[in-house]
C-alpha cells in the first residue's frame, strides 16, 4: 500500500501542543503513517518580524517530537533557503516520494488565505488539503473562497458541530475539513507571554519551555 504522508507547514516560533495534538488527531483520522513537520526558511508573510534562526526553530520541533515515532522534521524549506512557498515544497516531496499520497494540513486561519500563496490552484491538484478548526475561525467564512461557495450549508454544519468532517471534492482537488477539539495556542501569544514574564508552562512541551528559556528567545 502506498505511503499516506502529512506535511505540517509553519513558522513553529515556537512549536507548542496546538500544532502536536492537531497533528496526532489527524493522523488518526486520516490513518497516515507519518507527520512531517516543516519549519519554514523565510515566511513569506512574516517578512517584518524578527525570528529565531531556522536552526533554533528546527531545534524546537526536533525537541517537541522527539519520542513520537510517526513525526518527522523535515529540513526542505530551510536547507532551499530563500522564500518558503508551499507549491515548492509539495512537488519536492512528491519527487522523494512518488508512491506516496500527500495530506497537506492547515488550521483554518492559514487556510482562508490560500488565494493568496503562490500557485495555490497548481498546490491543491498536487496534494489533498486537510484543514483544521482553530479557534477565533469559522468554517463558514471559506465561503468566501469561489471552489467553496457551494458547500455553505456543510460548513455551517461543522461550525455547530453537527458533523466532525466535510470532505470536499472541488474543483481543484479533495480538502478535508476536519472539526478538531480546540487548543487555544498560538506562537504569537506564546512570545507575548515570554516578553511580558508571564508563564507558558503547559502551552508547549517543557523541553521546548528549557530551551526558550536558556536561549532567552523572545525576551
Ligand atoms: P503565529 O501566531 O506566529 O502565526 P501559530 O500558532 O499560528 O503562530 P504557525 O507556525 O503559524 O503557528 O502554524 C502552522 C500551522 O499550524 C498553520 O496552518 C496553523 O493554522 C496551524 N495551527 C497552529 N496552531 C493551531 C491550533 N492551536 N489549532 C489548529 N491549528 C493550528
Ligand atoms: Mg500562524
Amino acid at each position: 500500500m502506498s505511503q499516506r504522508i502529512g506535511i505540517l507547514g509553519g513558522t513553529f516560533n515556537p512549536i507548542h501542543y496546538g500544532h502536536l495534538a492537531a497533528a496526532e488527531e489527524v493522523l488518526g483520522r486520516l490513518k497516515l503513517d507519518h507527520v512531517l513537520f516543516v519549519p519554514s526558511f523565510l515566511p513569506p508573510h512574516k517578512q517584518d518580524e524578527v525570528i529565531p534562526s531556522a536552526a533554533q526553530r528546527q531545534e524546537m520541533v526536533a525537541l517537541a517530537i522527539a519520542g513520537n515515532p510517526h513525526f518527522t522534521l523535515s529540513d526542505i524549506e530551510v536547507k532551499r533557503e530563500g522564500m518558503s512557498y508551499s507549491v515548492d515544497t509539495v512537488a519536492e516531496l512528491l519527487h522523494l516520494h512518488p508512491a506516496a499520497e500527500l495530506y497537506f494540513i492547515t488550521g483554518l486561519d492559514s487556510f482562508l488565505e490560500i488565494q493568496t500563496w503562490k500557485e495555490w490552484e497548481r498546490l491543491l491538484s498536487l496534494c489533498s488539503f486537510v484543514v483544521l478548526s482553530r479557534p477565533g475561525y469559522s468554517f463558514t467564512g471559506l465561503t468566501s473562497i469561489d471552489f467553496m461557495h457551494k458547500a455553505a450549508e456543510k460548513l455551517h454544519s461543522l461550525d455547530r458541530k453537527e458533523l466532525a468532517r466535510v470532505v470536499l471534492e472541488t474543483s481543484r482537488g479533495t480538502v478535508y475539513l476536519e472539526q478538531i477539539p480546540l487548543y487555544d495556542i498560538s506562537s504569537t501569544d506564546i512570545r507575548q507571554r515570554v516578553r511580558q514574564g508571564r508563564t507558558i508552562k503547559y502551552l508547549l512541551p517543557e523541553r521546548v519551555e528549557t530551551y526558550i528559556i536558556k536561549n532567552k528567545l523572545y525576551g
